[in-house]
């Protein structure tokens, strides 16, 4: 028997069930189809930054994150002396927070649960296609096989992607050139600092940030490592040890490996992020080296920028040309993603007297505090913004002038009552906001955007750095400006 709905998710880890929270919360009917039946207790991502951290908050939902996770005030940046500092970030969250994968992925499961949405776990797609009316999935289950439909799909459905194969959609880039090890073992380590890392010349390097359970998170090459093994090939804790004495000096009487594997420095990006119906998000239209902790942060704000597109068209507010913003919007992120990511490739991996000279000049600039900022707003996500206004133009009139596409930053408003409210808290049903300033001024409004799908809030004065100059403000239902008057 076929199951229909709005859209289906392909794939229930953390981006495809935090893109059907945002169409639950819209209202839309979705389906996750996900072929494992218990979620992996192993986290690959351990490090989540400030705009993901305020994208929760956009929702309310900021502190059950918080409380899974240990924040830190700065992060390294290529394993470079100088570290990225997030202090300088207007944001309520000036930080990273270190938090398990496995954590992130129970908490937005918990959250689609509430929200409702159809979880089909033991569901394994098969076969996917498209035609004028929507979406098919066919797969097995347990139980025999299984058909869904949908309007739409998406495919968040990880580096591998069924979705994007079956969709055609290209993914170009490059072969992995070396492999990192990896393990989730205890260490006795002589202190408690938050970070050890080793950087030599004799050609090793070594991150070790805390994990879970008291074990540290160790990520090890050397120039042997790198050209020996494939990024199937799993480390033993042997491997691991002899490769940490042979960087460090010693192996911290290592022990106790709840994971053990090994990453590469493959890079690719989906050449489209949509073909037709079906849509890619998350690992399924980027892949890269692990540099920084930035892949799951990009997914999950893919998922947040279709989210609310996908629910405009299904409920008919907006004209279906605005999902194309999605990729016009999120494709250069990919990129920038892939650029630091490939650029941190080559600091962290060049042990020639010219690439460690290259390696302290980029570090003594990121002394410099505009550097380091510049760099700092990249890799938290928190400088992204949407230049290319299609996304706005469907649903306001108003000029697209300065100000238009950037994120809205966190102020208190006062409300014609007198009370107050953070802006950020107005955004948490996923409605749009509309902020007037004074005498009542308004962002015109597209017709086909009914007047409940906005919140109002009038106030006598504008905050303090707040769209200088600004009567009213537009603000998407993903907290980014859309019309500015
Ligand atoms: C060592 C390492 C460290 C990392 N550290 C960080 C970090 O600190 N910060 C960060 O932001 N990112 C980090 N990342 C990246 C991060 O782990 C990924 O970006 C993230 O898991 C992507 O989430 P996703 O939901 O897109 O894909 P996935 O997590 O891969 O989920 C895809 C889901 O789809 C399911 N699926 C696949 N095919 C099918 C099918 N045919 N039918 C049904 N279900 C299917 C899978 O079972 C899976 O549940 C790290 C990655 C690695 C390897």
């Amino acid at each position: 028997m076929e199951q229909s709905f709005d859209v289906v998710v392909v794939g229930g880890g953390p981006v495809g069930l935090w893109l059907s929270c945002e169409l639950r919360l819209a209202g839309v009917n979705v389906a996750v189809i996900e072929r494992r039946t218990e979620r992996t207790l192993q986290s690959r991502a351990g490090t989540m930054h400030s705009r993901t951290l305020e994208m929760f908050d956009l929702r309310g939902l900021v502190d059950r994150f918080l409380a899974c996770g240990k924040p830190f005030p700065s992060w390294h940046y290529g394993m470079l002396e100088t570290h990225l500092n997030f202090a300088a970030l207007d944001s309520r969250f000036p930080q990273t927070l270190r938090i398990q994968q496995a954590a992130t992925e129970r908490l937005v499961a918990e959250r689609a649960v509430e929200l409702g949405i159809v979880f089909l776990t033991g569901h394994s797609a098969g076969t996917i296609w498209q035609d004028q009316s929507g979406v098919t999935v066919e797969g097995t289950t347990d139980q025999g096989p299984f058909r869904v439909k949908g309007r739409y799909l998406v495919g968040c459905d990880g580096a591998r992607s069924l979705t994007r194969q079956q969709a055609g959609i290209a993914f170009p880039g490059h072969s992995a050139t070396h492999t990192w090890l990896l393990g989730d073992v205890r260490l006795e380590l002589p202190d408690d600092r938050p970070m050890l890392t080793e950087y030599n010349e004799r050609g090793g390097v070594m991150i070790a940030p805390p994990g879970a359970d008291g074990r540290r998170r160790v990520v090890l090459t050397t120039p042997e490592e790198n050209n020996i093994a494939p990024a199937t090939w799993e480390p033993t804790l042997d491997d691991m040890a002899r490769t940490m004495r042979q960087v460090r000096g010693t192996d911290y009487n290592m022990r106790d490996p709840v994971w053990l594997s090994r990453f590469s420095n493959e890079t690719r990006l989906a050449e489209n992020y949509r073909r037709g119906r079906i849509f890619l998000a998350g690992d399924a239209t980027h892949i890269h080296l692990p540099a920084a902790g930035q892949g799951l942060n990009v997914g999950l704000q893919d998922a947040f920028n279709l989210g609310w597109k996908l629910a405009a068209v299904i409920k008919g507010e907006a004209d279906e040309t605005l999902l194309d913003s999605y990729e016009a919007e999120r494709r250069p992120v990919g990129e920038q993603l892939h650029e630091n990511t490939m650029a941190q490739a080559v600091l962290m991996t060049a042990f020639t007297p010219g690439a460690l000279g290259l390696r302290k000049m980029v570090s003594d600039c990121l002394a410099f505090p505009e550097v380091n900022e510049k760099l700092a707003g990249k890799i938290s996500g928190f400088s992204v913004a949407y230049e290319d206004v299609g996304a706005m133009r469907a649903f306001s009139d108003a000029p697209c002038g300065t100000g238009v596409g950037i994120r809205v930053p966190n102020r208190r408003v006062r409300q014609a009552d007198g009370s107050e409210v953070f802006v950020h808290e107005l955004l948490s049903a996923g409605r749009w906001v509309h902020l007037s300033f004074g005498a009542g001024a308004t962002v015109p409004l597209a017709d086909a955007l009914p007047e409940e799908s906005v919140i109002r809030v009038s106030s006598s004065e504008r905050p303090q750095r707040f769209f200088e100059g600004a009567a009213a403000v537009l603000i998407r239902p993903d907290g980014y400006s859309a019309g500015v008057v």
